[in-house]
C-alpha cells in the first residue's frame, strides 16, 4: 500500500517540496525499499478548510504533513500533541500521524473530535533546524557562537530567534519594519533569552531598520527573515553598507534567488547565501521525523533533486 505525505499551502502550485520530498525518496529506496512506495503531494488548501482537511487526510491514512503559508500558526489549534521547541515558536511545519490506525472508521464515537484524543496529529517545527544547519553548510557559520542580526518579527524570524538563543547565540539584535510586531516578539523572547544565559544582560535587543544603532557587533551574521525581497519592486528590509562589516548574509527567501539585500552583499563581497539550502535541509528533518532515516543522510539527496 502506498503511504502518502503532503504539503498543504494556499497558493501551494509553485512549492518545491513535491520535486525535493520525491526525488530523495526514489533516491532512498534503492537501499531501503520500505520507501519505495512512499509519494509526496502538494494540496491547496485554503486556511478556513484547514481542519477538515487535516481530519480527512488523517482518515484517509496520510502519514505526515508539511505546512506552509498560511497554516504554520492556524494548525497550531489542531495538532494533539505538541514538540517542546514548536510550542515556544509557535508554529508548526511539520505534523506526524498518532496512532497506527490507517482508518476510514472514526476511531471515536463523533469522529470529528479525534484531533483532540490523542490520535490525530503530532506537530514538530524543523525551520530553525533547517536554519542552523543552512548557514553552517553555506557560510561556514555556528548560531552559537556568532552574534546575529535578524530582520523581521514574522513566523520565520521567530522561529530563527528561538533557535538563536536555544543554541546560546552571544547577542541577537532584531530590527522590524512595525514596532508594535517587533515589541510583541521581544517580549515573548524575554524569557528565553534570561533562562539560556543566566548572569548575562542584554542578550537580547530590538531596533528600527529606519535607526541602526551606533553599538551593533561587528562580524555579526545578518539573516533575512522578512517577506521583503520576494518582488524586484521591494525596499532593501535594512540598509546593509549601514552596519558594521558583517561576517555572512543569510536571507532566507530563495525565488529570486539573489534579492536586492544578496545583490548588495556580493557587491560589498560579503559572504552570503539565498535559502534554498534552508530549505533543503528543514525538509530533509521532516522526512527523518517520518522514516527515521537521518536527515543528514537525505539531505544531499533532496539538493540533487533540486538541481538542474
Ligand atoms: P510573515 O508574513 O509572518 O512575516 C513577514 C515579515 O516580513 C514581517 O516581519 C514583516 O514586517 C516583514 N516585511 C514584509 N514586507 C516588508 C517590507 N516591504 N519591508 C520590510 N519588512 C517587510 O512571513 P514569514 O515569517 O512566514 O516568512 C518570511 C519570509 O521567510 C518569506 O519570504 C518566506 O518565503 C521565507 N521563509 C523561507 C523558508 C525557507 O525554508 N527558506 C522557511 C520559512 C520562511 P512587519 O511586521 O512590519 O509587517
Amino acid at each position: 500500500a502506498q503511504t502518502s505525505l503532503a504539503v498543504l499551502g494556499h497558493p501551494i502550485a509553485h512549492s518545491l517540496s513535491p520535486q525535493m520530498h520525491n526525488g530523495a525518496l526514489a533516491a532512498l529506496a534503492k537501499e531501503a525499499p520500505q520507501l519505495a512506495d512512499w509519494r509526496y503531494y502538494a494540496i491547496d488548501v485554503p486556511p478556513a478548510d484547514l481542519p477538515r482537511a487535516l481530519r480527512l487526510l488523517r482518515k484517509r491514512g496520510f502519514l505526515g504533513l508539511n505546512l506552509t503559508i498560511p497554516h504554520k500558526v492556524l494548525a497550531l489549534a489542531h495538532v494533539a500533541e505538541i514538540d517542546p521547541a514548536a510550542r515556544v515558536i509557535g508554529a508548526v511545519n511539520t505534523l506526524r500521524r498518532l496512532g497506527g490506525a490507517n482508518d476510514d472508521q472514526p476511531a471515536h464515537a463523533g469522529g470529528d473530535q479525534c484531533d483532540s484524543l490523542g490520535d490525530g496529529w503530532q506537530g514538530f517545527n524543523t525551520d530553525g533546524y533547517g536554519l542552523a544547519a543552512a548557514v553552517r553548510e553555506t557560510l561556514g557559520l555556528d548560531l552559537s557562537g556568532q552574534p546575529v542580526i535578524l530582520l523581521g518579527a514574522g513566523g520565520a524570524a521567530r522561529g530563527a530567534a528561538v533557535e538563536c538563543l536555544a543554541q546560546g547565540c552571544p547577542s541577537l539584535w532584531i530590527a522590524n519594519r512595525t514596532a508594535a510586531n517587533l515589541e510583541t516578539l521581544l517580549s515573548e523572547l524575554a524569557p528565553l533569552a534570561d533562562k539560556s544565559r543566566r548572569g548575562e544582560k542584554n542578550r537580547l535587543h530590538g531596533f528600527s531598520p529606519a535607526r541602526v544603532p551606533d553599538d551593533l557587533p561587528a562580524h555579526a551574521l545578518v539573516i533575512n527573515a522578512t517577506s521583503a525581497g520576494l518582488r524586484e519592486s521591494d525596499p532593501m528590509p535594512i540598509d546593509l553598507p549601514a552596519l558594521p562589516r558583517p561576517a555572512g548574509v543569510y536571507d532566507m527567501i530563495y525565488n529570486p534567488p539573489e534579492t536586492p539585500l544578496l545583490h548588495r552583499a556580493r557587491k560589498l563581497g560579503l559572504p552570503r547565501a539565498n535559502g534554498l539550502s534552508m530549505l533543503v535541509h528543514q525538509g530533509a528533518k521532516a522526512l527523518e521525523i517520518w522514516s527515521g532515516i537521518a536527515a543528514s543522510r537525505i539531505a544531499p539527496l533532496m539538493q540533487k533533486s533540486l538541481t538542474p
